[in-house]
């Protein structure tokens, strides 16, 4: 079997994504790119009971490689953005709520907090309505990225991307925390303040202080 140690590292990660609650039952999935090669998680399946076999390995044009189950619906999708975003390798792709909700009302989430500068690097945008299980999800991707390291899909949910699977999961994860807070600022019907152009360029100053 190939690559027995990353199939680990996507469930783990996508575990991860249930864990803080950014998908349900099998919806979102998981991709990594080794080289030419892809590996993916497969469609319809749980990730709690989710075993290495069950990652699907498919080239750049989606053509199977190794697997034994059908990948994510959203292959399509997926490839475009790595076909589109060379220095990009990990893709997550979930249904988180706090997202998902800013996308009704709001066209991006702007740079309201320390955690979204240094997690995701600049404001998310909100991209078009396209369907699911499309190549248009992946088009929208690159075309609202950004300094950004999430897009989020109107009514649907996000893309979060980056060189390894830690940077875009913490950068899904952190994204989610701030369109809470974003949410719970919004409720209030008071001015909500943004930091500014200088305010985002001094936190995102290398200091070399955090991490071990
Ligand atoms: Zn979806």
């Amino acid at each position: 079997m190939l690559y027995e140690k990353q199939r680990r590292e996507i469930i783990e990660t996508a575990r991860t994504m249930e864990k803080y609650g950014l998908v349900r039952m099998s919806g979102g999935n998981v991709s990594l790119r080794i080289g030419d090669l892809v590996l993916v998680t497969p469609t319809a399946m749980g990730y709690d009971t989710m075993v290495p076999e069950d990652i699907v390995v498919t080239d750049l044009k989606g053509n199977i490689i190794e697997g034994i189950r059908k990948p994510t619906s959203d292959l399509k999708a997926v490839l475009y953005i790595l076909n589109h975003m060379p220095e990009v390798c990990a893709v997550i792709h979930t249904h988180q709520p706090k997202a998902t909700a800013l996308s009704l009302v709001a066209d991006r989430l702007p740079l309201i907090s320390t955690t979204l500068i240094d997690e995701v690097k600049d404001e998310v945008a909100v991209a078009p309505f396209t369907i699911s299980s499309d190549e248009g999800m992946g088009r929208m991707t690159v075309e609202y990225a950004g300094n950004a390291l999430c897009v989020i899909l109107k009514n649907h949910g996000i893309m979060a991307y980056g060189k390894t699977l830690e940077q875009a999961l913490s950068a899904a994860v952190y994204l989610e925390e701030s369109c809470d807070v974003y949410l719970s600022a919004l409720a209030s019907g008071r001015e909500i303040s943004v930091l500014t152009k200088e305010q985002a360029e001094q936190e995102a100053a290398p200091r070399g202080y955090y991490g071990q």
